[in-house]
């Protein structure tokens, strides 16, 4: 008979985990220190949970596997030292995750932008992971083993996440909310709400039932047109749940709920015109304390790259209309590890001038670690 896949332990939120000690004949206050050996130490081993006993360490080795990915490439940016992490799931499917560090040290900002679907079943013109099309949902282990392989790799603790990589989040609202909260638990990650993003396209079941939940993280909504029309040109979604509608359901709900919200929007070379940075301004309410300018990252999607000049130009218009705008540094380009640029392919696969050859520095200016 072929062996049983084991279940993942990190898929278990802290109650599950106190029920399964009990069975197990233990007391439930060893949940927490089983959480802090999974997230706060990170161990790669059951039998390094030295506070267990022999018994404890066994059962829970026989039952669980402690880590549901393997890493399969990490390539540093020497532009900027982005990572971005390849991971194989059990089942075979590559997923990645990107390290940014925002002034290129371990000192400044850091940020691990995680993914929550294999593939994307949203179709945005503009995004490389449309293009692999939809194959699963992420368990919660799935996602939070890609914040415990990142910060075992890299040494950095204590970094902000973003649900901003493959995937749409809210398709896979239990798991992404789950995981998110396991990184919240005091004896986990403990990871401040304040330092956990989840962004989405916009899916409004999934926003109404956050902002329901008074789910405490930040949510960023990714806009990306003003014009309806146009947005539906590249956002599928715009169709079933219409842009207006979302903004509606915010101004209606916001108010009562404490998340930070801000708006992602890529800047092309059809959507900065001055008309464009009028509509933003009509749509820009209290309450949305940001909005996020993204430079369109190159990708199969055929679209020219707006100038320098051109961005410079609709920011400074948005600027002056007293729109609290930021604009994105694309991180990790040389890598394609920036916005809409994450597709699981591994490098060799991505039709890269060294394609296969993969000799650091050589043809590019990435660093192959393995
Ligand atoms: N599905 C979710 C989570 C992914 S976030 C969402 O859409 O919000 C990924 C972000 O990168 C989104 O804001 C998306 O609009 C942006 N993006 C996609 N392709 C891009 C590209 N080629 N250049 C710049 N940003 C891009």
């Amino acid at each position: 008979m072929p062996e049983m896949s084991k279940a993942f332990i990190k898929t278990l939120a802290i109650d599950d985990v106190e029920g399964l000690f009990l069975s197990l004949g233990e007391k439930p206050y060893r949940a927490r220190q089983l959480f802090n050996w999974l997230y706060e130490k990170n161990v790669e081993s059951f039998h390094d949970m030295t506070n267990f006993s022999k018994e404890l360490r066994q059962a829970l080795d026989e039952r669980y596997d402690l880590s549901s990915l393997v890493l399969d490439d990490r390539l540093v940016s020497a532009l900027d030292g982005t990572e971005k992490y390849l991971f194989k799931t059990r089942d075979g499917h590559f997923i990645e995750s990107v390290l940014i560090r925002r002034d290129g040290t371990d000192e400044g900002r850091l940020t691990v932008c995680v993914s929550s679907q294999v593939g994307c079943p949203m179709g945005c013109g503009f995004c490389q992971t449309a293009r692999i099309g939809f194959r699963r949902n992420l368990e919660p282990a799935e996602i939070l083993d890609q914040l415990c392989h990142v910060r075992r790799l890299s040494g950095v603790r204590n970094n902000n996440v973003v649900f901003m990589g493959m995937g749409e989040p809210f398709l896979n609202y239990e798991n992404v909310l789950t995981a998110a909260d396991i990184m919240n638990y005091s004896y986990g990650f403990h990871l401040s709400v304040r330092k956990i993003t989840i962004s989405t396209c916009g899916i409004l079941p999934g926003i109404e039932r956050f902002i329901d939940e008074k789910r405490p993280y930040n949510l960023a909504i990714s806009l990306n047109d003003a014009d309806p029309a146009k947005r539906a040109r590249y956002m599928p979604v715009e169709k079933k749940y219409p842009i207006e509608t979302v903004a509606a359901l915010l101004e209606k709900k916001f108010p009562v709920s404490r998340n930070r919200l801000t708006l992602e929007y890529i800047m092309r070379k059809d959507n900065i015109s001055p008309e464009d940075a009028r509509r933003l301004k009509k749509m820009f309410r209290q309450g949305w304390i940001k909005l996020n300018l993204i430079p369109l990252n190159r990708g199969d999607h055929g679209m020219e790259l707006p100038t320098d000049d051109e961005m410079e130009r609709f920011v400074k218009e948005l600027e002056i209309m007293n729109v609290p705008v930021s604009v994105r540094k694309s991180s990790g380009k040389d890598i394609d590890g920036a916005c809409g640029q994450l597709s699981g392919r591994r490098y060799h696969e991505a039709g890269k001038p060294d394609a296969g050859v993969r000799q650091p520095g050589k043809h590019c200016d990435t660093t192959v670690i393995k």
